[in-house]
Parts: structure tokens; sequence; C-alpha cells
């Protein structure tokens, strides 16, 4: 079951617009719990965005206040979509920002997941 949204979720956000269909995605999968489609812009030859349906600000906000069966049916969203993409076998990274330090831009948690080439250091020093 959905719990009742942060005061701090913005209805508005993109993604929840995305998931209302009042905007287009390039849906690569979706189920009862997550919803998976290709980033706008790019950073990898694969790059894909997975959201919860639930209306939740960020890794914080679901980690918190998301039910079990939201999180677990998520997490298996998120590895059947990187098995769909067949980026499992050469490997990939699942990255996730949450708030100003690691410059979250869309307040609807979601994760990425790059693939398709060598993804290099995990983390870029601020230059
Ligand atoms: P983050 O900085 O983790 O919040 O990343 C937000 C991501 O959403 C960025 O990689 C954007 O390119 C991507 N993005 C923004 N708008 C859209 C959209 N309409 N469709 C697909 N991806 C989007």
């Amino acid at each position: 079951m959905t719990s009742a949204a942060s005061p701090d979720y913005d209805e508005s956000n993109i993604f929840a617009r995305i998931l209302r269909g009042e905007i287009p995605c390039k849906k690569v999968y979706e189920d009862g719990h997550a919803l998976a489609f290709h980033d706008i812009q790019p950073q990898a030859p694969v790059h894909v965005l997975v959201i919860p349906r639930g209306a939740y600000v960020s890794m914080d906000d679901f980690s918190a206040n998301a039910g079990d069966d939201e999180i677990a049916g998520f997490f298996r969203a998120v590895g059947k979509v990187a098995r769909m993409l067949e980026i499992e076998t050469d490997g990939y990274r699942m990255l996730a920002n949450h708030g100003r330090n690691a410059n979250q831009e869309v307040p609807h948690f979601h994760v990425h997941l790059f693939g398709g080439r060598p993804l290099g250091g995990m983390v870029r020093q601020p230059g």
C-alpha cells in the first residue's frame, strides 16, 4: 500500500507528470511498483531511470516511509530492468542522488542505471 505523500513532495515535478501520463517518456518497463524510461540527456550508451509509483521525494523519504512491499517491488524492478537492458553481464552502475550535495534535480525518488561502456571512477572530485 502506498502511504501518504510527504508534505515536501511537489506534485508538479516532471516525474509525477510522467507517472500521470501528462507528458511522454521513452518507456522501458512498468509494473505496479515502478516505471522505467530512458533519460532525456543520456550520459552513457545505456542511461535509464527507474522511479517508484509512490510519491517519494528522494531515497531518504523512500527508505524511511515506503512500505516493505513497495521497497521490495521497486528494487526487484530495478534489477529486472537491468537484465532487460542486458547490462548485467558486463556491469552497470546504479546511482541515486539525494538532496543538494548530490545535485538532485528532480524531487521524485529515482535510480539511474548506467551501462554499455566502462564507467570509470566512482565519484568525480569537484573541480
Ligand atoms: P537527478 O539529478 O538525479 O535528479 O537526475 C534527474 C535526471 O532526470 C537527469 O539525468 C535528467 O536528464 C533527467 N530528466 C529530466 N527530465 C526528464 C524527462 N522529461 N524525461 C527523461 N529524463 C528526464
